[in-house]
């Protein structure tokens, strides 16, 4: 599979997923859908999808003008209120892109219904790949509009902390890569550049953890170079993200809470008043 970035507005991602084998491709969140367009002239694939991961105007205000532009889209989303929706979805639910298949995680929090997709091939040696929206930010997740930290601890830790490595990956690590992590890891997509100002705020929750301090030396590196920071993985975000880290003691004790749900609240709320310094 070829995931192509196509940055939109101040800070959005759009993806464009392409199955190799067949050129057959989705769109993540097309917010800007001559951009998307132009991208599928440019690859030469057959656009049959849109993947939606919730309904804000940033995400799904693309929609209806990429239908036109491109008839005959299959629009999935996990909310009524997405825009030229064909397909609604619920949380295990499957579909193709060409020999790819996606399946549907539902991580309501930041909407009520906010969908994760993850994607994989079966038979390759090719990392699987999710892609979460404003659920899980590199180093830091979306605001709960529309839920509790009860939900978010459960998107996070629950669905998106234990998807599984493929067993052919398993099986190809070994005489390919034999000490390559991120071989075996899956692919973090999100749906914001937001990477510096998690990771500064995630530096003020952990001072001493070493993890954030190189991740934020690198993000600041590829920032100056107009490089996005995107993607991550889901083992590194266990390193660096306080929210996948709110079974740790250091972020419990930030916090002065003592179980890990309490303290998800407590670190959202506190994120949502941070002031992001300077350096
Ligand atoms: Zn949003």
């Amino acid at each position: 599979m070829k995931v192509e970035l196509l940055p939109a507005l101040a800070d959005n991602y759009m993806y464009l997923l392409i199955d190799n084998e067949t050129r057959e491709a989705a769109i993540v969140d097309p917010v800007e859908p001559q951009k998307v367009v132009e991208a599928v002239k440019k690859h030469g694939v057959n656009l049959t999808t849109v993947l939606t991961t919730h309904h804000h105007w940033d995400h799904a205000g693309g929609n209806a003008e990429l239908v036109k532009k491109v008839p005959g889209l299959q629009v999935y989303g996990g909310d009524d209120r997405v825009g030229a929706l064909t397909c609604k979805v619920s949380h295990k639910k499957t579909l193709q892109v060409g020999s790819l298949n996606v399946k549907c995680l539902f991580t309501p929090c930041h909407t009520s219904g906010h969908i994760c997709y993850f994607v994989t091939k079966e038979n390759s040696s090719e990392a699987p790949a999710v892609f979460t929206g404003d659920t899980l930010f590199v180093a830091g997740c979306g605001k709960f509009f529309e839920g509790s930290g009860e939900e978010m601890y459960r998107a996070l830790i629950d669905i998106l902390g234990s998807l599984p490595s493929e067993t052919a990956v398993t099986r190809f690590r070994d005489s390919r890569r034999p000490h390559s992590k991120d071989y075996i890891s899956r692919r973090v997509y999100c749906g914001h550049e937001y990477t510096i100002n998690n990771l500064k705020f995630a530096r003020h929750v952990e001072p001493n953890n070493e993890a954030i301090r190189q991740k934020l030396a690198w993000a600041k590196e590829h920032y100056d170079l107009g490089k996005p920071t995107i993607p991550s993985t889901i083992g590194e975000e266990f390193t660096y993200n306080p929210f996948m880290r709110v079974r740790e003691k250091s972020v419990q004790d930030h916090v002065g809470q003592k179980d890990p749900i309490s303290t998800m609240d407590a670190i959202r709320k506190e994120k949502d008043q941070f002031q992001v310094p300077k350096d």
